[in-house]
């Protein structure tokens, strides 16, 4: 676990049901795995969500943006301790139902963006903290760019076969220090830095 382990974030995960952001297999939803959410997508591990949230070290001051909203369950995280959230996704039906459980949850702060969010969304950089939930060949410049002084970004980066989580930080002065947390296994960030 992170050192900054955050005890709100572990109970909130507590009290959210997993069961909430799927369509079909709900009995499944109890299980400490990925699961399909439809269109070749996946639901991340709980664990792993939580764990990654940790890692990101949100607070409801900040600006959040996440590439890759599937099913909303990270976003529902990012929503809770975050000021704003900008949440981006390409396949628009899952876009569509993340919306509408986040609404549900009464989520008023998560702007949802159509499209490829290889580039993030510099209109309304910088952002304080970064999430990327689908894997990429490397981290993405622009994203990079986007990330705020003092900035955090979490994101799975390598191949089709062997990921890793990286925690990747941005100081005051715009110094970057990658931190290789641990394997991880995503779908592809499809576009520029697709694996
Ligand atoms: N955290 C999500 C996991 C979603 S899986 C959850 O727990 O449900 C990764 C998501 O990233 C998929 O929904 C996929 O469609 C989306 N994705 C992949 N490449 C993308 C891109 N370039 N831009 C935006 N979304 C992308």
């Amino acid at each position: 676990m992170s050192k900054n382990n955050n005890p709100d974030i572990t109970a909130f995960f507590s009290t959210l049901d997993r069961r909430f952001f799927l369509e079909e297999d709900k009995e499944l939803a109890v299980l400490d795995s990925a699961l399909p959410i439809g269109y070749g997508q996946t639901i991340s591990q709980p664990s792993l969500v939580l764990y990654m949230t940790q890692l990101l070290e949100p607070n409801t001051r900040l600006k959040t943006l996440e590439i890759g909203t599937g099913s909303g369950y990270q976003t529902a995280f990012l929503a809770e301790f975050s000021k704003e959230v900008y949440t981006m996704e390409r396949i628009v039906p899952l876009m569509e139902l993340a919306k509408k459980r986040l609404h549900e949850l009464g989520y008023s702060n998560v702007h949802f963006i159509e499209g490829d969010g290889s580039s993030g969304l510099p209109e309304k950089a910088p952002f304080d903290r970064i999430m990327v939930t689908a894997a990429a060949s490397k981290i993405p410049d622009e994203l990079l760019e986007q990330l705020a002084p003092e900035g955090i970004m979490v994101i799975p980066v390598g191949d089709a076969f062997a990921q890793e989580l990286l925690q990747v930080r941005k100081d005051k002065d715009g110094n970057i220090t990658v931190n290789a947390i641990e394997a991880v296994r995503f779908v592809p960030l499809v576009g520029k830095y697709e694996i």
